[in-house]
């Protein structure tokens, strides 16, 4: 079993901690117990970091395709390498299972390896034009990134953040969530180790609100990218806007599943009841709210009650466990409250909705039905252990239903008919679709959203482009 380690910034390549800091206590949400002391980067700490940036990205801007293209490669080998230490350190500090951790760190891996092998095609185009004359567009690194990146995936959302930066030939400071900060610096950890200069990737920890303030009022920061809630979000977007920085916003959801009649209801129970629980449902592509329509409503209701009853929940760090405690007290105060009003609103409790032993933040897998437009949990993201089935006459209601939020993360469909997935796909407001399908992620894909889910992408080929600009050449 691995020990939680001792905690730092990471400025210019060096580890930096220190009695004279401010320190916060990082806890394990299993027992509540305190694993480790976190040090706050100072403001002189910020500026070190800020001027390393410029530093780093006036280099790196340069390095050859190869060369970044390597370092990738070479950090994803030790990302794998290191993935079974990593997970149990995540597992300590946020509580999800330690298999369903290192799945998480895995995936980073091979983003990072994907983004190696997508770099050398990412090239400009020359156009026609008189002999004697050029016309070219240039993609070029869009400058030093700030990146805020949250609890719930704190190894994969560094690599999403500053793999797609690195790539594209960006520096990036980025500050992980203060909740989960050792699994993000052991990943970090394996791109200096594999050669990415200390001061193209740096790790500041602090209070939230005083850390972005400061990096977005310098003018060195070209790029925000952040991931959260809708809230935070968009007061960073107001900040980046005073100077006109590029921004990538992943921010919330709350995943509509259209289940049709015609359905393969086996697949669409055995994958989707899994993935609901998933991370104790703290996944913003969670699917939550269950569209299903009347004549398979009873049989899909008792499928999924069945499934969720039969999750195992505990430490995840035992075995067999499926479902880990929420990553913060936050987690089972919103659910508890949000489940309370769904039922005070009129909505059926069908299994769960107590929270568990009295240490750490267990919740029930939760499974609510027939709830009502009006109540919280239909309006309001839960970002939690619980899932909402209602009944539905038809396609036209389903749809409607689909996009009445302001939230346009992921949507998932089960239908076998060709028809009507197509309309799906024109008319359902989400930035990804799954159709007869249990995941949105795939490295090679762009993920992001769409309304108040955010804009710009990570993964894919766009998740590269997400740091790049666009620079139009003129040869008379
Ligand atoms: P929160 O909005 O306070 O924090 C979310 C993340 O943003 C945390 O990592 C936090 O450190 C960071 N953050 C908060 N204020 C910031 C600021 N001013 N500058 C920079 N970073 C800042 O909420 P929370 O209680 O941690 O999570 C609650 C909600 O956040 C969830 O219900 C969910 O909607 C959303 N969330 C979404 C994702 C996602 O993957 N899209 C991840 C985590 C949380």
């Amino acid at each position: 079993m691995s020990t939680y380690p001792a905690l730092h910034l990471l400025i210019g390549g060096n580890q930096v901690s220190g009695e004279s800091r401010k320190t916060e206590e990082v806890l394990n949400p299993a027992t509540g117990d305190v694993l480790g002391k976190l040090p706050h980067a100072s403001a002189d700490d910020l500026d070190a970091a800020l001027a390393n940036s410029a530093k780093g990205f006036a280099m790196w801007r340069t390095a050859p395709v190869e060369q970044r293209a390597a370092v990738l490669t070479k950090a994803g080998a030790l990302i794998r390498e290191r993935a079974g230490t990593i997970a149990e350190i995540l597992t300590l500090e946020q509580g999800k299972p330690v298999g369903e951790a290192k799945g998480e760190i895995i995936y980073g891996a091979m983003l990072l390896e994907f983004y190696a092998r997508e770099l050398p095609g990412i090239e400009g185009r020359t156009l026609d034009r008189p002999e004697g004359k050029r016309a070219e567009v240039r993609y070029e690194p869009v400058g030093p990134v700030a990146a805020f990146a949250p609890w719930n995936f704190p190894s994969l959302n560094i690599a999403r953040k500053v793999g797609g930066a690195i790539a594209a030939g960006c520096s990036v400071i980025v500050k992980p969530s203060e909740e989960t900060p050792a699994a993000a610096l052991a990943t970090v950890q394996c791109l200096l180790d594999a050669g990415l200069p200390g001061d193209v990737c740096q790790v500041v920890f602090g209070v939230p609100d005083e850390v972005s303030r400061h990096l977005l009022g310098s003018p060195i920061i070209r790029k925000l990218s952040f991931t959260g809630s809708t809230a935070v979000g968009k007061h960073l977007s107001k900040l980046a806007a005073e100077d006109l920085k590029r921004t990538t916003m992943e921010l919330g959801g709350h995943g509509p599943v259209m289940v049709f009649d015609d359905a393969n209801l086996d697949k669409a129970l055995d994958q989707m009841a899994a993935n609901a629980f998933r991370n104790a449902g703290q996944v913003c592509v969670s699917p939550t709210r269950f569209l299903i329509e009347e004549p398979v409503f009873d049989q899909f209701r008792d499928g999924f009650v069945e499934r969720v009853k039969a999750l195992k929940v505990g430490n995840g760090l035992e075995d067999g466990i499926q479902v880990g405690p929420m990553a913060n007290s936050r987690g089972p105060d919103q659910i508890e409250r949000m489940v309370k009003d769904a039922v005070a609103h009129g909505a059926k409790l069908l299994s769960g909705g107590e929270r568990i032993g009295n240490q750490g933040y267990f919740y029930e897998p939760t499974v609510l039905s027939d709830v009502p437009v009006d109540a919280e949990i239909m309006n309001e993201e839960p970002f939690g252990s619980v899932a909402i089935l209602n009944r539905f006459a038809g396609e036209a209601e389903m749809v409607a239903e689909a996009n009445r939020l302001p939230y346009g993360l992921a949507a998932y469909a089960w239908t076998e008919d060709a028809g009507r997935q197509e309309r799906l796909i024109a008319q359902v407001e989400s930035g990804m679709l799954a159709i007869n399908a249990g995941s949105v992620s795939a490295v090679d894909m762009p993920f992001g959203g769409v309304k108040w889910s955010g804009h710009g992408h990570e993964d894919g080929r766009e998740g590269i482009m997400a740091c790049m600009v666009t620079k139009s050449v003129h040869v008379g």
